[in-house]
């Protein structure tokens, strides 16, 4: 796949998904293709599909038109899957990839197996935003669609922190700042200001951490009865595990939060060498190699103590 443009020509109908609880990278990129479809391809039904989105992403265009419902009936004639690295990653919204007369995946997750009729998967990308930018008519990326690709970039890259950012990326993010996108805005609004209770949720799981295997691996859980006491959903807990990382000597972060059913959702992130998307796939999950997620059954004492099992396997 070279273009995104002779991919959708002759489509009637058109459905854009990305992956459950979604992130930066996923709203900007889904919402990045929405934007273009909706401007060159006025006469094309085109859907959106995304579970709630935090409301800091709220400010991209045409956010307000995303379906979290999944009543439609509709065949799609395309069907397009973002930053997804597998069916189930859809949520909801596999049925249409299902059903689809023709499917497109744009991801970069080691653990994407091709699961689209057509594929562009680069495990080495920053981002899915970095690889949309690609796939995109560069005449046509209005500043709206540059301020969808620029956050995804920005979070998927910790603010071009993260190994994951090459000069590619810098490159691809330098022509959306010259698009004439409000950039330092973008950045201290959707990654760095955090409200005052997810601070204190953040100070109590700094408190709930623990070493393991002679300080290389550092580990804290929230409970829901936390979520409770500082008034926060799971969408506020973004961060979390990358302060845990941060942790002089730790090579590998493990951050639990508790789900509604009690089960755990698990992310991990690394320094140096060392690769968890293998940890977060024996538990059935997937993600990189330095930042990957895994849903676990409880209770935490024992699923902390099964994951650091597994990470120490390979320290
Ligand atoms: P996070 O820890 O921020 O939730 O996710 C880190 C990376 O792992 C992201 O790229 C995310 O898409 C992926 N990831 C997180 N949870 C899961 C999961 O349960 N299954 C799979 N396949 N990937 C996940
Ligand atoms: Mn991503």
């Amino acid at each position: 796949m070279k273009d995104l443009d002779s991919k959708l020509t002759g489509a009637k109908t058109i459905g854009i998904a990305g992956h459950v609880r979604p992130d930066g990278d996923c709203a900007g990129s889904t919402l990045g293709v929405y934007n273009y479809i909706k401007d060159n391809y006025p006469l094309c039904d085109v859907r959106l599909y995304l579970e709630p989105i935090p409301n800091i992403f709220k400010f991209l265009r045409r956010s307000e038109e995303i379906k979290s419902e999944y009543t439609d009936e509709l065949i799609f004639d395309v069907f397009i899957a973002l930053d997804c690295g597998d069916l189930g990653r859809l949520g909801n919204a596999a049925k249409y990839f299902e059903n689809a007369r023709h499917t497109i995946c744009i991801d970069h997750h080691v653990s994407n197996q091709s699961f689209a009729d057509e594929n562009y998967i680069f495990p080495d990308a920053s981002s899915t935003c970095e690889l949309v930018y690609e796939l995109l008519d560069k005449s046509k990326i209005t500043r709206e669609i540059a301020e969808c690709l620029y956050t995804g970039i920005v979070h998927d890259t910790g603010v071009f922190q993260y190994s994951c950012t090459s000069a590619k990326t810098m490159n691809v993010a330098g022509q959306l700042m010259e698009m004439g996108i409000d950039y330092p805005k973008i950045v201290d609004d959707t990654f760095y200001t955090k409200t005052f209770n997810q601070n204190r949720i953040l100070g109590q799981a700094l408190l709930n951490s623990k070493l393991y295997e002679g300080g290389q691996i550092i580990s804290c859980v929230i409970s829901q009865e936390e979520m409770k006491k500082y008034d926060v959903l799971p969408k506020h807990l973004d961060g979390i595990v990358n302060q845990l990382r941060v942790t002089k000597d730790v090579r590998v972060a493990l951050f639990l939060y508790e789900n509604d059913d009690h089960t755990y959702k698990g992310s991990l992130r690394v320094n140096g060498e060392f690769d968890v998307a293998r940890v977060a796939m024996a538990f059935g999950g997937g993600g990189h190699v330095k930042a990957a997620g895994f849903s676990i059954e409880g209770p935490a004492e024992i699923a902390v103590e099964r994951v650091i099992a597994e990470i120490s396997k390979y320290l």
